[in-house]
């Protein structure tokens, strides 16, 4: 039986800095809770200080390290910061599942780190409903960063882009990275752009490849923003220094000229919207249970009523 939820004084818990109410609020986004409603409500106020950086890249890149090492940077100048680790194509949940999550224990002990890994596969709309919301609730805790890492190539990143005020395209040398990235939509997306493993042959050729992809395309203007391309050792630490300058860079670009406030407003759009076809949804699902979806279409085949009408009714019911 699901244990009673009491919101305000869970929001309250939360925001007090207890992790385990931040960690019972987290898994009722995860669990598509009922309760989300109340929750988000009590969040709203509290929303809009944390910096919500994307970081994303295929899988072996250094996406965890990369992270951890931003981290350990962003604690020595003394910010509150979180980790949601997403996976899009992965079912399980809050385990240590997105790769060794070993690297990350050097911050368990932590209190000014905050680290969770989220599925969000079985999500009706996926990333674009679960993960904001669950962003919600960790910009409400307090957190001053929060890092959005996403595992995964394609369409997954696009995504996390949209929720990020500030998107990380993390790449490492060879394989023919920079075509790769071209194909996947990454260029158009990254405000920053990493060649991890520098320590390795080829990080200067990739370097220059998306330098030079970075800059073909739409003739930049004046005042647009440029994306830095960055050359990491995560595993060293070297280069993170500038990837937080870049980072700092694009936050103070972004909400000096407004682009902060339009990114945001096109994530709330997404989630809005994606909450009304959850909604939705659900409603045509219930009217489905209760077999009028089953007569209007006996009377489609019948030819009484044509497909077009049937649906104007079919919303007309719910309300819609
Ligand atoms: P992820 O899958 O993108 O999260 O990548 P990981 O952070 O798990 O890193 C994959 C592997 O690359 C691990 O064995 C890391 O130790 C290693 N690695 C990460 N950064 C570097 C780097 O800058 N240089 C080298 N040589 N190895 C690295």
């Amino acid at each position: 039986m699901a244990r009673a939820v009491d919101v305000p004084s869970l929001v309250a818990q939360a925001r007090d800095g207890q992790v385990r109410a931040l960690a019972r609020l987290l898994s009722l986004v995860e669990d598509a809770s009922p309760e989300l409603r109340a929750v988000m409500a009590a969040l709203a106020p509290h929303t809009g200080s944390a910096l919500i950086v994307g970081l994303t890249g295929a899988p072996g890149v250094g996406k965890s390290t990369t992270t951890s090492a931003i981290v350990t940077a962003l604690r020595a100048r003394g910010e509150r910061v979180a980790v949601l680790a997403v996976d899009p194509s992965s079912p399980f949940s809050g385990g240590a599942l997105l790769g060794d999550r070993i690297r990350m224990q050097e911050h368990a002990t932590d209190p000014g780190v905050y680290i969770r890994s989220m599925a969000t596969r079985g999500h009706l709309g996926g990333l674009s409903w679960a993960t904001p919301q669950a962003l919600r609730v960790l910009d409400a805790a307090g957190f001053d960063v929060v890092l959005v890492e996403t595992v995964g190539v394609g369409q997954s990143e696009v995504e996390v882009a949209s929720l990020a005020d500030t998107t990380i395209v993390l790449l490492a040398p060879g394989m023919g990275d920079g075509i790769q990235a071209a194909k996947a939509g990454i260029l158009e997306i990254g405000d920053i752009f990493v060649v991890n493993k520098a320590d390795r042959d080829g990080a200067d050729a990739t370097v220059r490849d998306l330098r030079h992809m970075t800059t073909l395309g739409e003739r930049q203007e004046p005042g647009d923003w440029r994306p830095p391309v960055i050359k990491t050792v995560a595993s060293t630490g070297t280069g993170i220094g500038e990837v937080l300058e870049a980072i700092d860079a694009h936050h103070l670009w972004a909400s000096g000229n407004g682009h902060l406030q339009v990114r945001r407003r096109k994530r709330a759009a997404e989630e809005i919207e994606a909450i009304a076809v959850t909604a939705l949804r659900d409603r045509l699902g219930s009217l489905r249970e209760g077999r009028r979806l089953e007569d209007l279409a006996a009377d489609v085949v019948d030819g009484t009523v044509d497909p077009y009408a049937a649906a104007d009714r079919l919303l007309a019911e719910i309300g819609a």
